[in-house]
């Protein structure tokens, strides 16, 4: 729902009416639908019950491309069944934080594109449907993570804006519309040149103190125990946070057991220093790790 204007290759209303002439200007696209669509790139909610709106079309959209019921929606009905049931929650959130629920809608997105990102990870394998029965509850998982302190009425819900609406970005280019008739965050006063971007830590790829006692059996390989027959072994590890995003994922075992994931920081599960493991965490991967050295 809520679009990177980065994302979207042409940047100025010029280029996208071209571009949407070049494209739709047959008749698949009305005069008035090209001007409507050059105007807005982001469409924001005004406020919860615009929000609701906008869910409820995503669902049906997602129903008409896939299946009723789909585990696809899932993100969004629980979204949705939040918005109705905390109701009065979200309106005393949206007094004291305009972009409440923009933040919100921002966390169904960006879930759902995790849950997407899951699917495509396993489309190269022989049966791509094996091993993916865990993702039925990813989405509504991981709303809830984010969302319990603000449902539990603890606290403020772990959720953000997405980077092209905070006010820090790119102030040269201007702020994107904000929602009808409320503020927008003011721009950074005195803008700074953007430092440019870090290189990623050397511990994002290689573990500095891997535990000898998840090292596999003497003789025997990581890729012989975990490999793309058999995805189901890199399951039923503790969660952590992410190394890069903060979100929780469940532990790389690949991070833990041979000490180096390649894939560094674009690891989707958590790569985290064995020091910060619970107790209670290290008792389960070992565990789990026996389980699958025995089998
Ligand atoms: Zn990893």
């Amino acid at each position: 729902m809520c679009i990177t204007k980065g994302k979207v290759p042409p940047q100025t209303k010029a280029d996208r009416t071209r571009y949407l002439q070049e494209n739709c200007g047959d008749g698949k696209l009305t005069k008035e639908s090209i001007e409507r669509l050059t105007q807005d790139i982001l469409c924001l909610p005004a406020n919860r019950h615009e929000a609701a709106l906008m869910v409820k079309a995503i669902i049906s959209l997602l129903h008409i491309l896939t299946h009723e019921p789909s585990i696809a929606t899932a993100g969004y009905r629980y979204g949705l069944h939040l918005l109705e049931k905390y109701d009065k929650e979200f309106e005393d959130e949206e007094k004291v934080d305009a972009f409440f629920v923009t933040k919100f809608l921002y966390l169904l997105d960006t879930t759902f594109q995790r849950f997407c990102d899951h699917l495509m990870e396993g489309m190269d394998q022989e049966n791509p449907i094996t091993g993916m029965s865990h993702l039925e509850h990813f989405m509504t998982k991981n709303i809830r993570s984010q969302m319990s302190p603000f449902l539990d009425g603890a606290g403020v819900a772990n959720i953000q804006l997405p980077r092209c609406l905070q006010p820090q970005f790119n102030p040269n280019e201007g702020l994107p519309p904000a929602p009808r008739g409320l503020p927008i965050p003011p721009p950074a006063q005195a803008p700074a040149p953007a430092p440019a971007p870090a290189a990623a830590p050397a511990w994002h790829r290689r573990n500095p103190r891997p535990v000898s006692d998840w090292a596999v059996p003497q003789g025997k390989t990581f890729g012989e125990f975990f490999n793309r027959n058999n995805q189901q072994n890199f399951e039923g590890f503790p969660s952590a946070p992410h190394h890069a995003t903060g979100l929780p994922e469940t532990i790389c075992i690949k991070y833990q057991v041979t000490g180096l994931c390649p894939r560094g920081t674009a690891c989707r599960r958590s790569h985290i220093h064995p020091d910060r493991i619970s107790p209670e965490d290290k008792v389960q991967i070992k565990s789990r790790l026996e389980s699958i050295y025995q089998s």
